[in-house]
């Protein structure tokens, strides 16, 4: 019977969001496949696309059936799975399905653009074994001698051992000695080397990695590995992953942000040696490039990346890991498919057939819940490795400390602490919920704050250029000498930076030397990486940084961490604040005393009573879960209803109109009006001068299909749907 083949065109338009059938000349009949990049007609054009479907029935007449001009590769450059996650990705996230296959493809394809190849590079081939040579040609003489050994070489390579140029090699190839060709080169990603730790799973781990095995044979559901923080949740993955490679399959490790932890991968390497490619944002895109058809060609056991690995082109994929699966990274917050790497994670696998396991220390709400109802199923790793207990948490109260007359951002719990590492010389971590020297700039006397002209936010005083900067334009000027409103002249920096903490540091206890792990002295390539490397040489005692220090370490020699302000992010307009701050204060107290030396936290509060910093203090994940689920049900918040938010950017008047248009059109669809809330300004109203207006809508269950109706609006507002939003700003 005749096969018809359907297509999605490259285009980024809702117009042609459909699938168009072709039919298959009799040339490519039995080469066509699923996930060919193809040339077809449209109407008057010729257009690239994609092969998504190869049907016998027809949904077009056949006189209008175009023919399709050609195939544009020998192999579809899209595995078959990934065009159904694709289409799902399309349908769930109200999203284009062509702008969900660029996903699926190599790192430089966008939209029919290739923005890098692979690499080549010349090689040099001898051609003469025993070549009769000029006498004084002594260079020549070095570079035959070096191939007779080696045979071929790339270019740069001779001419660097011979240490000659490459009027020697044109001289040589001249004569018919040697033949100039090229080769493809790998672009290498280097990590460091660590020798692989051979360790004896505990209890809780052999029965973790038996849970997660059989529910690999069994029925497949989802695995939450639920362990405090040093139990030993990536040994678990590695071993289950050495089983899934046994069976000839692949595994996929999700990390929230590779650049900000590279121990991961070198652990991984030390296990799994070179079959491992890894994706994340901190490559190159030629990095990425060489990184992503190593996995194509079947190169590799095991792939370590960040968010967007999870489309990695795998085979024969066997398992997904999610670490630190709570992580707000896991959520793409730009394009028109705002995927949630978690779900996707367990699309696919229930698509191939492999096993998802979602690991953290401190799950999202969503996650446990989905446990506890046994949609998911649960290991738990209730104890640090080698009977090492948590670390003591203490809370201090900074409206008492103020009252006693300590001005200081340091209190004298911590200062007693910190005293104590210049006797001991073991190192701490210093976590400010901050980013900039100083947060913002106010008027004592009116309170005006200096704000961004063209975003609805305050500007952010950074100290390395003395200039107010705004973090969402990138708009920079200088401090102005009197208030622009009142024209005072109290103009009062608010708030602490990691320098100011730096700084103080310094002040109060020179001898203590620190490194800043932020967003400033992060910027260039590979300092991230530098500086957590110098830190666990021991060239500093003390790391101060934003919720970057938080993440996955493993320094042993850490046995004191402290924050500096817990509440900074209780104080967030966003239903997950509670949620984030918990969470960042388990993680960042699970820094400590995870070697053999007992650990410390000291976490500073304005409100040390408020359940979340009482429940991190105790390692209290459960009491946690049950006081923030309580809240969650009561006001009808995910997990118990879906959420939604509409979000209308533009010139006011038109994005106002655009919000109000589509509200009335959601009403009309038969949202019940008490479940549609808005059209509102959103938290921050403006950002790089176009206005934000918004709708929140709750649904029970998916509400995707009916939003693919919306109404038309103006076309110079951006009209955005987000499926499950983390950030409401
Ligand atoms: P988590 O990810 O749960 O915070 P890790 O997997 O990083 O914990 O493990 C913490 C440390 O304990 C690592 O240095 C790891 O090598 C070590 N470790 C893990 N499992 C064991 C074990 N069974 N016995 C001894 N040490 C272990
Ligand atoms: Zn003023
Ligand atoms: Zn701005």
């Amino acid at each position: 019977m005749e096969q018809y083949a359907g297509v999605i065109v490259d285009v980024r338009a809702e117009a042609v969001n459909r699938i168009f059938q072709y039919r298959i000349p009799g040339s490519l009949r039995d080469k066509l496949e699923i996930g060919h990049r193809v040339l077809v007609p449209f109407g008057r054009r010729k257009l690239e696309g994609y092969v998504v479907q190869l049907s016998s029935e027809l949904e077009v007449e056949q006189d209008k059936l175009k023919e399709l001009l050609d195939l544009l590769d020998p192999d579809p450059i899209i595995l078959p799975s990934l065009v159904e996650l694709a289409r799902w990705m399309g349908e769930t996230y109200v999203g284009l399905f062509s702008e969900a296959l660029q996903y699926m493809l190599p790192p430089a394809f966008r939209y029919g653009k290739e923005r890098v190849g692979a690499k080549t590079a010349q090689t040099v081939t001898l051609l003469v074994q025993n070549p009769k040579l000029r006498k004084n040609a002594a260079a020549q003489k070095r570079v035959v001698e070096i191939l007779q050994k080696k045979q071929t070489l790339l270019a740069a390579d001779l001419i660097a051992q011979a240490d000659t140029s490459r009027s020697t090699l044109r001289a040589l190839e001249e004569q018919g000695i040697i033949a100039l060709g090229t080769a493809v080169i790998e672009r290498k990603v280097e990590w460091d080397q660590v020798p692989d730790q051979k360790v004896t799973l505990t209890a809780e781990q052999k029965s973790a990695v038996e849970t997660i095995q059989r529910e690999l044979e069994g029925e497949g559901r989802p695995v939450l590995l639920h362990g405090v923080t040093g139990s030993g949740k990536t040994e678990v993955y590695l071993n289950v992953i050495a089983d899934v490679i046994k069976q000839g399959k692949q595994a996929i490790v999700l990390v929230p942000e590779i650049a900000l932890t590279p121990q991961t991968v070198s652990r991984f390497a030390a296990r799994f040696g070179d079959r491992i490619s890894v994706l994340h944002s901190g490559l190159s895109l030629g990095e990425r490039f060489d990184q992503w058809w190593k996995t194509y060609r079947g190169e590799v056991d095991v792939v370590i990346g960040a968010r967007s690995a999870v489309f990695a082109p795998t085979r024969c994929l066997g398992l997904i890991v999610l670490d630190e699966e709570h992580e707000t990274t896991y959520k793409q917050e730009e394009g028109s498919i705002r995927y949630h790497a978690r779900d996707v994670a367990i699309k696919r696998c229930e698509l191939e057939g492999a096993q998802a396991v979602l690991g953290s220390a401190t799950p999202a709400l969503e996650s446990y819940h989905k446990a506890l109802q046994g949609d998911y199923l649960l290991a738990e790793l209730t104890h640090r490795v080698e009977e090492r207990p948590l670390p003591q948490v203490q809370v201090v109260d900074m409206r008492a400390e103020f009252e006693r007359g300590n001005r200081s951002i340091f209190s004298t719990e911590l200062k007693r602490a910190l005293e104590k590492l210049t006797v001991t010389g073991n190192q701490a971590i210093i976590l400010l919920n901050r980013r900039g020297f100083s947060r913002f700039v106010l008027c004592r006397e009116c309170g005006e704050v200096i704000g961004c002209p063209n975003c609805q936010v305050s500007l952010t005083y950074h100290r390395e250029d003395d200039r107010l900067h705004c973090h969402y334009c990138l708009h920079r000027e200088v401090l102005p000498k009197s208030c622009p409103k009142c024209a005072s002249r109290f103009l009062r920096q608010f708030g602490v930076g990691t320098e100011q903490v730096q700084e103080a540091l310094t002040r109060e206890f020179p001898e203590l030397k620190s490194l800043r792990l932020d967003a400033d002295t992060t910027r260039r390539k590979g300092a991230h990486a530098s500086i957590l490397r110098r830190f666990a040489q021991g060239q500093a005692q003390i790391l101060v940084g934003t919720q970057m220090v938080a993440k996955g370490f493993d320094f042993p020699n850490v046995t004191l961490v402290g924050v500096l302000s817990a509440d900074l992010s209780l104080n967030f307009p966003d239903i997950r604040s509670p949620e984030r701050t918990f969470q960042l204060l388990t993680q960042v107290a699970g820094r400590s005393g995870r070697g053999e030396k007992k650990g410390e936290v000291i976490i500073q509060s304005y409100d040390p009573s408020h359940f979340a910093v009482r429940a991190a203090q105790n390692h209290d994940y459960l009491e946690f879960y049950r006081r923030e689920i309580g809240f969650r049900r009561q006001l009808g918040y995910p997990p118990f209803r879906q959420l939604t938010r509409i979000l209308c950017s533009g010139p006011q008047q038109a994005a106002e109109e655009a919000a109000r248009q589509i509200h009335a059109c959601l009403l009309s669809q038969g949202f019940p009006g008490q479940d549609v809330f808005g059209p509102a300004p959103a938290p921050i109203g403006r950002i790089q001068g176009r206005y934000r207006w918004q709708i929140l809508l709750k649904s029970d269950g998916p509400p995707s299909a009916r939003l693919r109706q919306l109404p038309p609006t103006d076309d110079q507002v951006l009209v955005t749907i987000d499926i499950d939003p983390i950030y409401m700003l």
